[in-house]
């Protein structure tokens, strides 16, 4: 079923969308069986469940993201490998991610998590505030960090029209923060999960991150 899945959403992806196979909670198994399908970018949102993962398949090739809310101190476990972490939601959290890819040798790829959903959130960026942080240029201080674009999640409802219209406003503030960065890298658009990708994919994501429909549902207890 997971071969299938993946085999299934791929070939409907236009050129120049990525899938990110959402793993967290499944174990290393189902990446593997997923891998030998071809998929090779996967998303975790908790950082020692992805350091457990990493060691374990440490023999594959996988891209891994990191795709939840990621708490400052969590970053060490993830900084050495991970290739995008698509919530980086403050200046803060940023600091400390640039900090440990110096530590690590590395440049870390961030994307800005925007808010546009109707629920509320204490975490991400409103456009507004996240054009802002562009502006200020505080961010250019943290050299070891590539601004790589912006992520979103649209509310968490079954009015498609609620949910095209979130993703327009992240389509939106990600087409102003290109003119005002005028930076060919921040080029990525991460939205759309299970249920909504495919309005994802209308309004522009470069990256959606599919979880439930390849690997059912989560098995909450493992962990
Ligand atoms: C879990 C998760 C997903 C995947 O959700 P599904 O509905 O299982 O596809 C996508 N994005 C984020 C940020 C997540 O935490």
């Amino acid at each position: 079923m997971i071969t299938e899945e993946i085999h299934r959403i791929t070939a409907q992806l236009p050129e120049g969308v990525r899938l990110v196979a959402v793993s967290k909670y499944h174990p290393s198994e189902a990446i593997r069986e997923a891998y030998a399908a071809g998929q090779r970018v996967f998303g975790e949102s908790h950082a020692q469940e992805l350091q457990r993962k990493h060691t374990e398949l440490v023999d594959l090739e996988v891209e891994w993201h990191f795709i939840g809310h990621l708490q400052t101190n969590k970053v060490k476990y993830i900084a050495p490998y991970v290739s995008l972490i698509h919530a980086a939601d403050s200046h803060r959290l940023l600091t400390e991610i640039n900090r440990q890819a110096l530590r690590a040798g590395r440049t870390i790829r961030c994307l800005l998590q925007l808010h546009v959903a109707e629920e509320e959130t204490k975490f991400g960026f409103t456009p507004d505030e996240a054009l802002a942080y562009i502006d200020s240029g505080e961010w250019q201080q943290l050299t070891a960090i590539e601004l790589a674009g912006a992520m979103a999640m649209a509310t968490n409802t079954d009015d498609t029209s609620r949910i095209r219209e979130d993703f327009r406003r992240a389509r939106c503030f990600f087409e102003q923060a290109r003119l005002r960065l005028s930076n060919p890298a921040f080029n990525e658009l991460s939205m759309g999960m299970s249920d909504d990708w495919h309005i994802a994919i209308d309004e522009g994501a470069t990256l959606i991150r599919i979880g439930t429909q390849i690997f059912g549902h989560r098995q909450y207890a493992t962990f």
